[in-house]
């Protein structure tokens, strides 16, 4: 059974060049048959890691043709989710399975309400990697990926294959439970980066700010039913910035190269749900609108 990865970016290059260096049957799914043409030009994708350069000339296919997928890798940004998998659902076998890799919150429902049956697996990552040209993709961090089904705890077959292509995973029964918990260090750190023009080790200079912030976040888990994901929160936060103290966040990345950011899936996301769950978090809501104002200001998407 092969793995279609549609959203031939960072990660999912860097997921299909070790699928398919393990011999797992893999393939891409591009946008259009000039995307593919484009591909096929250059032969393949080149994998960097440690100054290493590698091109895998992994099979590819463009999102109109119509061989049935079974076992789907979804690797495009959270706001292009629900848009891609619509593209391929009816390309979906039965018991077809999803996996997402979307940063936030937000588009796994998306994607699960266009997909009913189908099973989708979210996930959460801290792998870092990003594309230094068109179909080169750099490894740039080494992390660890957590996979789960907050509607099946059974772990699926495959893992096998991750096994097989050395990608560091773990099965997680409370996926949610992470997913929240990485929104929270999230919102908690990355917008910040982008209103102070900083590293990730600048914020100590606002430390205020930000304890305030995680006081708010974790009244948020615990009223949206992730009191778990709240546990020590404040802790996990400044250790997150101690450790990556010399990053750009990925948001502060994203503004610097004028590209949308997945702000409704973070911060968005969290603001819509403290009001769905009646949580007065002032903090969060006052710093929303100055990431959008932000965002206004350097043209990009405020959603
Ligand atoms: P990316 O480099 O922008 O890759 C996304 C890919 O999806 C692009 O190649 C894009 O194609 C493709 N795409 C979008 N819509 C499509 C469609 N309808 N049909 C076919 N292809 C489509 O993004 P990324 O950095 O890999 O991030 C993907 C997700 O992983 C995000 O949610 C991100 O937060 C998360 N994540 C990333 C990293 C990382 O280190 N990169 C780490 C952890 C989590 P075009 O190039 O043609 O636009």
């Amino acid at each position: 059974m092969s793995w279609h990865v549609l959203g031939a970016g960072s990660l999912g290059s860097l997921w299909a060049c070790r699928l398919f260096r393990a011999d797992v049957p893999v393939q891409l799914v591009l946008r259009d048959p000039q995307r593919l043409a484009a591909y096929r030009q250059k032969g393949g994708l080149t994998l960097v890691e440690q100054g290493h350069s590698q091109l895998y000339p992994i099979p590819a296919s463009h999102l109109q043709d119509s061989a049935p997928i079974e076992r789907l890798l979804l690797t495009c940004k959270a706001y292009d989710a629900a848009e891609a998998i619509a593209a391929v659902a009816d390309r979906l076998a039965p018991g077809a399975e999803v996996l997402l890799l979307q940063n936030g919150l937000g588009s796994q429902d998306e994607v699960a309400q266009l997909l009913p049956g189908r099973r989708c697996l979210p996930a959460s990552s801290t792998e870092g990697a990003f594309r230094d040209g068109d179909w080169r993709v750099v490894f740039a961090g080494q992390g660890h990926t957590w996979i789960g089904d907050p509607l099946d705890a059974t772990p699926p077959g495959w893992l096998n294959d991750l096994q097989r292509s050395q990608i560091p995973h773990t099965w997680s029964p409370d996926i949610l439970s992470r997913l929240w918990r990485k929104l929270a260090l999230n919102c908690a750190i990355n917008p910040l980066t982008v209103l102070h023009d900083c590293r990730n080790g600048e914020l100590v200079r606002y430390h205020e700010q930000i304890d305030a912030l995680c006081g708010e976040l974790a009244q948020l888990l615990s009223g949206c039913g992730q009191a778990e994901a709240a546990t020590d929160l404040q802790q996990d936060v400044w250790r997150v910035i101690e450790a990556t103290a010399a990053n750009y966040s990925s948001m502060y990345q994203d503004v610097a190269a004028g590209r949308r950011t997945e702000i409704s899936y973070l911060l968005g996301y969290a603001c819509a749900a403290a009001e769905r769950a009646e949580v007065q978090l002032p903090q969060l809501k006052a710093l929303h609108l100055r990431l959008q104002e932000h965002l206004d200001g350097h043209g990009l998407p405020r959603y």
